[in-house]
């Protein structure tokens, strides 16, 4: 058994072209794997067996699969240790981040055991005819699950657990920079007793032209992507053609907001879990913060002191907090980000130049006096560069926090309940962190309104991006 190849039908196979790429460690940039390249022609045997498989799932009554995702949370969490190693290894995160990432990974199974016995419907009586309204939820069909290598676990569980619970067949198809995690997952479902076929993983370098491929065959009724807003507009258009149900979880630019009121101590511990999980590689990352001007100096100097705390080096080593950023174009654009503010003006208060030698670091980084020009402010950085602004009008930063085309997540700050929810709900967010650097939990609705996507991950909502609503009129 080779958990470096394609996982079709509980098998583990070559892909027909025989095609390998690399997959390379970010702190040492050493190859660790040669992975398989799936194909077209893989595809098509993952859609021969998801076909096979969802037959015998949906069979199964709904607790029986509720009963499968409960054990693979309980697989799981045993061997979170395992898991979080070789994320570390394929995504450089540091330790404590990779075990944050197993731990919330399973936990999508545990959710979504429990949302497996509870696709409720409605019975009603038509207001004018009488006749009955029967609304069911029935499970839509195959789903290509798309996922990026920022969460290399639960991006892809945030998607299969609520696949399977609606009673899905799923093909995933992994980032290239780390397909290891999604592959070393399947020998654990297979022992929860996931049926062979129902979960089929292709990584490939073809990403483009297999999801394509898929999403032009007629048995595929779902694609759920998490990724950038450029790769989910081209699966949206893809998807159009046979009128594919689109789940998209994309990009964010996600504004800080720190009010004169706010509890510093509490906002700065909030900040660095906003900006500083997952090294800022995280599409719900503070990329700007605004600080009111009467409290940005301590602001300031509390968050630079906690930025400077962090030690910086190879994740699988004890006492490193923060590991390298995935590969060196990831790198080279946060640097890129940093000399273009500093060109326009921003003052660096810490870090600012990338260290000599192997692996791709960039060390924590905060800039002040960032201006409304610097690119930093309108694109995603995706690293651990925090971008300071003030302000002093509460109007003014609604506005500017909201002048963005990204609608995934926002921070607010404050200790005035009353401005607070205002505040809140007049951000155009699909998720706000209140007094909270952080907002994902497997039983929340995760997800973005403008262009950060479309649909909810976790939560009830969830498991409805993978089923239909069938309605019967009905008389007796
Ligand atoms: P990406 O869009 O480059 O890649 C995501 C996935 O799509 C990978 O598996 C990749 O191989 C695949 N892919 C690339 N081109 C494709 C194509 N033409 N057709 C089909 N598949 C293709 O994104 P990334 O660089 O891996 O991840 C970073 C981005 O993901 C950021 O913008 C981040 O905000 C976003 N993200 C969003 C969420 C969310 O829940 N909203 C979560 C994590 C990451």
């Amino acid at each position: 058994m080779d958990f470096t190849n394609l996982y079709i039908d509980g098998n583990w196979r070559e892909a027909a072209s025989s095609e390998r790429f690399d997959v390379i460690n970010p702190a040492t940039e050493e190859v660790i794997a040669s992975v398989a390249s799936a194909d077209t022609a893989d595809a098509d045997l993952a859609l021969d067996a998801a076909e096979r498989a969802m037959a015998e799932w949906q069979a199964k009554k709904p607790r029986e699969r509720s009963e499968i995702l409960r054990k693979a949370w309980e697989l799981m969490t045993a061997r979170l240790d395992d898991f979080a190693r070789l994320i570390t290894l394929e995504n450089g995160k540091a330790r404590a981040d990779a075990m944050g990432e197993a731990t919330y990974a399973a936990e999508f199974f545990r959710w979504f055991a429990e949302e497996a016995v509870r696709a409720d419907g409605l019975i009603t009586h038509a207001p004018a005819s009488g006749a009955r309204i029967v609304v069911q939820h029935k499970p839509a069909g195959i789903s290509v699950l798309v996922t990026p290598w920022n969460y290399p676990a639960a991006m892809g569980t945030r998607k299969i657990a609520p696949a399977l619970a609606a009673g899905c067949a799923v093909i995933i198809k992994p980032a290239t920079e780390t397909p290891l995690t999604m592959l070393a997952l399947m020998p654990l479902l297979e022992e929860a007793g996931v049926p062979k076929g129902l979960v089929n993983v292709l990584p490939s370098r073809h990403s483009g032209r297999i999801v394509d491929h898929m999403l032009h065959d007629p048995r595929v009724r779902v694609v759920s992507f998490t990724g950038s807003t450029g790769v989910g507009r081209t699966l949206l258009k893809s998807a159009a053609d046979q009128v594919v149900k689109p789940a998209m979880e994309l990009g964010g630019n996600a504004p800080l907001l720190v009010f004169e009121d706010a509890d510093i101590d509490k906002a700065v511990a909030g900040a660095m879990l906003a900006k500083m999980r997952n090294l800022g590689e995280a599409c719900t990352a503070a990329n700007r913060f605004y600080i009111h001007e009467k409290v940005s100096a301590e602001f300031t100097e509390k968050f630079t002191a906690a930025m400077a705390a962090l030690k910086l080096g190879n994740g699988l080593e004890d006492g490193i907090d923060v590991g390298p950023l995935v590969n060196a174009s990831t790198r080279d654009k946060v640097a890129g980000f940093v000399e273009d503010a500093v060109s326009k003006g921003a003052k660096i208060e810490l870090g600012g130049s990338r260290p000599n030698g192997k692996g791709f670091f960039y060390p924590p980084t905060v800039l002040s006096n960032v201006p409304e020009t610097a690119d930093c402010v309108h694109d995603e950085i995706f690293g651990p560069v925090a971008a300071l602004q003030t302000f002093s009008d509460e109007e003014d930063v609604i506005r500017r926090a909201n002048d963005t085309e990204y609608g995934l997540v926002a921070y607010v700050f404050s200790e005035d309940m009353k401005r607070a929810m205002g505040v809140c709900e007049r951000l155009e967010y699909g998720m706000v962190g209140l007094n909270r650097g952080l907002v994902s939990d497997p039983a929340a609705p995760f997800g973005g309104v403008k262009q950060s996507g479309l649909g909810r991950e976790g939560g009830h909502e969830g498991m409805l991006e993978f089923m239909e609503t069938q309605y019967i009129s009905a008389e007796w």
